[in-house]
């Protein structure tokens, strides 16, 4: 590109021209003169050939211009916009410059801040690091961070200022990054592991890890204590840990820790530790696995602690509940059989002679009296069913029969022909699944069903339909008797199992409601549950369950 001043060519043209004219006065139109023509003629076509490159030129000059301002625009968006605060400080620590989130984190004016100096924006502390900042960076000529804080309005903002020197201008170029939340989250995690560490330290706990790549645990000191060896002496190997429990608990704690692994679920386990100084420590352990991206488990991390004397607490209580237990349900066993055993004396008699005395003074009574007399015997009668009832019930366990095999088939075909006549009676309809042979006292195994079925034709307002199956469920054989009977309301359901516990009166259903109380118990004695299951109106089905081991 020709970079001749266009100016100068223009003078060069002029005197040419002027020349030529000076020669054209002189009159004579010779060879000089036809020179000094050409000279011209190419001396304009130059010109002509400059005007271009010049046109040219500026074009591209504006263009070069356009750019520098686009760009300076995008500079000073990108400065004032960016989330980091910018400044420019003299050697004394004075604001020379500042972008947008400079200000705002000084919570002032641009105008305001320039020309005052920086320190006067920071706490007590936060100036003297300022002036050592300086000092150091505009000394060493070296790029330097550190942590200040700021005073916007009236809260502290926790920021890193990091700087660098610029010698042409003999200026420091700084930015400051607000780094409030992370230093709330740092501060927040150290009054969190403060916390912990003092729990921990009073709480008596010991921290354990489980590295699953290395195999390597790691312990705290609490750790070793608990397990009884010297502090710093483990060696971090699973076998070692193992070797320090309880033989009789390690294999529990080997399921319940591969479950945990398998699963993700969070292993919690109690075990004994092995003797130290002849006695073994109760350990409760409690842990979580960390897993990797692929759900694989990297480690597992724990906590530790001593509950030997809860444990031992607990034994002995429920040792001693057990105790209680035992002597309060023989006392009263004792007092249903005394009571109703001995009061049946008494009152077979008061029932013989209020009976004789309605037979023999029948005629010689008046009304009144013979209707009294009849409350009487009605009213003893029913205590001497009471009293059978209560009779059976406490002998549920004393009169009860060791266990033998005996077939359910064979228990329900007796229970049948001891109820024919009824059966027959009510014409009901009884159907018979499969049944199986069980471990049982037969003569109360006689006792249930006989109850259940009677119940089931005894509460049915129209002809009796009973079904009797039974069902292996996990283990325990569960019989059900279902009928088509009045039904029972879901609040009763607990109710109707309690001794003495009737739902209609005797006059509408008769009964001492101690029926369902003695299924019940019968049931408890050979180590099953019994329950009931009814829709009222439609029928009931009362099941039970024995265990099927034989
Ligand atoms: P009882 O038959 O002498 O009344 P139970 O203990 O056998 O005493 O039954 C208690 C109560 O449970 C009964 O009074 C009755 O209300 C209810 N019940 C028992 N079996 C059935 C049944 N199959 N259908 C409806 N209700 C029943």
């Amino acid at each position: 590109m020709v970079r001749k001043r266009p100016s100068s060519v223009n003078d060069l043209r002029k005197k040419a021209e002027s020349r030529v004219r000076n020669k054209g006065s002189g009159g004579k139109n010779g060879p000089e003169n036809h020179d000094h023509a050409k000279l011209l003629h190419e001396l304009n076509v130059h010109h002509e050939e400059l005007e271009l490159q010049n046109e040219e030129l500026r074009m591209q000059r504006d263009k070069a211009d356009e750019a520098i301002h686009k760009y300076s625009d995008l500079y000073t968006e990108i400065y004032d916009f960016t989330p980091v605060a910018y400044f420019s400080f003299s050697r004394e620590g004075t604001i020379l410059e500042l972008n947008r989130k400079a200000y705002e984190l000084l919570g002032a004016e641009r105008s305001f801040l320039i020309g005052r100096n920086f320190g006067f924006f920071l706490t007590m502390d936060s100036r003297k690091i300022f002036a050592d900042f300086l000092s150091e960076i505009f000394g060493q000529k070296k790029r330097k961070r550190c942590e200040i804080q700021v005073l916007q309005n009236r809260s502290v903002v926790y920021a890193i200022l990091e700087g660098t020197v610029s010698e042409k201008e003999d200026k420091c170029l700084a930015m400051v990054l607000d780094i409030t939340d992370r230093k709330m989250l740092e501060l927040e995690l150290e009054e969190a592991r403060n916390t912990l560490t003092l729990a921990l330290e009073n709480g008596k706990i010991g921290l354990w890890q489980w590295d699953i790549a290395e195999d390597i645990m790691t312990w705290d000191q609490r750790m070793e204590e608990m397990f009884g060896i010297t502090p710093g002496t483990f060696d971090g190997k699973p076998s070692t840990f193992e070797s320090l429990i309880h033989e009789d608990d390690l294999p529990q704690l080997r399921i319940l820790t591969d479950r945990a692994l398998a699963s993700g679920i969070s292993m919690e386990a109690v075990y004994r530790t092995k003797e130290i100084n002849a006695r073994s420590s109760y350990i409760m352990s409690k842990a979580v696995v960390t897993r990797d991206g692929m759900n694989r488990p990297l480690n597992v991390t724990g906590v530790c602690f001593d509950v030997t004397s809860i444990q031992e607490g607990a034994e002995k209580h429920i040792v001693k509940l057990n105790e209680e237990l035992l002597k309060s349900n023989e006392e009263l066993r004792q007092f249903a059989y005394v009571a109703s055993h001995d009061l049946q004396e008494p009152l077979r008699m008061v029932t013989s002679f209020t009976q004789l005395l309605q037979l023999q003074y029948k005629d010689k009574l008046d009304e009144k009296a013979n209707e009294y007399i009849s409350f009487a015997v009605e009213g003893s009668k029913r205590m001497y069913e009471l009293l059978n009832g209560l009779l059976a019930y406490s002998r549920v366990q004393t009169r009860g029969t060791e266990f033998i095999v005996v077939s359910m088939g064979t228990i329900v075909h007796k229970v049948l022909a001891n109820l024919r006549l009824l059966i027959d009676e009510t014409q009901v309809k009884i159907s018979v699944g499969k049944l199986p042979v069980i471990r049982a006292d037969d003569s109360q195994m006689i006792q249930l069903m006989q109850n259940l079925i009677e119940n089931s034709i005894k509460f049915c307002k129209r002809k009796p339909s009973i079904k009797i199956s039974c069902r292996n469920d996990d283990g325990m054989w569960v019989f059900s008797v279902q009928d088509n009977g009045i039904g029972i309301e879901p609040q009763y359901f607990d109710k109707i199992f309690m001794i003495f516990q009737r739902l209609h009166l005797k006059e509408e259903y008769k009964g001492t409601g101690i029926g369902l109380a003695l299924c019940r118990k019968i049931v408890e004695r050979h180590g099953g549950k019994m329950w009931v299951e009814s829709v009222s109106g439609i029928g009931s089905t009362f099941s039970f369950s024995i265990p099927g081991k034989l």
